[in-house]
């Protein structure tokens, strides 16, 4: 294919015109006008076994869970009002019985727990991997919409809850899969690390919040890890940011196995994605009321750096970061 992930999407985006006042590929959802005032917002995502998931660790009712929430979380990422989900599914013939029926039951209590119905799909048969994709539609009130774009030199650079938690349940997860030790003997940190991996909670309240909020510029919800995700920001923004190392928000969890394996916190609070929370900007004393953690500034671009990208200026380490990549 020869082309990364971020330059292939860039090139599909330029196959397609897009009319005026419509907000295509770029961001956590597309956005279009609708005549009373308010916005349409629509996202999709999939998940693939082997790559997403790994269909003989995870349970059903978790992978229906998450494969819900990392939907809706794109529509907080914009704060977004939900308003219904459409699931399509490819079931391999080998699909254990129940598998079905616990997948959709996991998928319904989120959807129960944010309001959001399942309004359509389709379901199909694959020849080997189950394949799973959502879409989710929201509404906002017209340009209140959080995007990607809006960040300013100046602006505080925030988080919502912790980073890092659910990079460190995967590695928890691979790792009692390598020396085959099952999982339900697990201390409470590491179960709790697990389920910050597995199910996910989408910010949709907080991403309400902020989308009210005078003064908060831009937002994005955290799939990738900051490293590689504070970067599409800073690209739509055409700024660039130093965030300190040292602020990160981390769990007393995370802490505590990183300090028992020697793992570095900061490395997965930045490089290993899948947080689901929310990363926003907003000017100096703005009234933000929704608990967060500031963990950097936005600054002006310098000039003539438009082609190499921005370069994050990360303080309180001697590493760089980047976020996962699918290839
Ligand atoms: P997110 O992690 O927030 O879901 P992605 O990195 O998956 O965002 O996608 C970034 C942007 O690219 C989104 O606007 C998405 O709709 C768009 N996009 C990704 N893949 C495709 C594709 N194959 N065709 C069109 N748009 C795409
Ligand atoms: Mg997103």
């Amino acid at each position: 294919m020869g082309k990364g992930e971020f330059e292939l999407i860039g090139w599909i985006k330029e196959q397609f015109e897009v009319p005026e006042g419509i907000l295509g590929i770029g961001d956590d959802c597309a956005v279009m006008p609708q005549r009373d005032g308010l916005e349409t917002l629509v996202t999709t995502d999939m998940l693939v076994d082997g790559i997403h998931f790994l269909m003989e660790d995870i349970d059903p009712y978790s992978l229906g869970w998450k494969s819900a929430a990392v939907n809706l979380s794109d529509i907080a990422g914009m704060g977004g009002k939900l308003v219904g989900t459409f699931l399509s599914i490819a079931l391999p013939k080998n699909i254990h019985d129940g598998f079905t029926e616990e997948f959709i039951r996991g998928y319904k209590d989120i959807s129960d727990r944010f309001n959001c119905p399942l309004l359509g799909g389709d379901t199909t048969a694959a020849k080997d991997r189950l394949c799973i994709n959502v879409t989710v539609l929201g509404s906002c009130g017209a340009g209140q919409s959080l995007k990607r774009s809006g960040a300013r030199p100046g602006d505080l650079v925030c988080v919502t809850g912790t980073l890092g938690d659910s990079a460190a349940g995967l590695k928890l997860v691979l790792e009692r899969q390598s020396d085959g030790c099952g999982s339900p003997e697990a201390p409470d940190t590491e179960r709790i690390l697990v389920d910050r991996h597995y199910r996910p909670m989408p910010r949709i309240a907080e991403g309400l919040r902020l989308a009210a909020t005078t003064g908060v510029n831009a937002c994005m919800d955290i799939s990738d890890g900051i490293g590689s995700d504070l970067r599409h920001i800073l690209e739509a923004s055409g700024v660039t940011a130093r965030v300190d190392v040292r602020s990160l928000p981390l769990s007393a969890e995370l802490r505590d196995l990183c300090a028992r394996r020697g793992w570095d916190p900061a490395e997965l609070a930045l490089s290993g994605g899948e947080d689901y929370e929310l990363l926003f900007t907003c000017r100096p004393g703005t009234p933000v009321s929704i608990p967060h953690t500031v963990i950097g500034e936005i600054l002006a671009a310098p000039e003539g750096s438009e082609t190499a990208g921005p370069v994050i200026i990360w303080e309180g380490t001697d590493k760089d970061f980047t976020g996962f990549r699918h290839f």
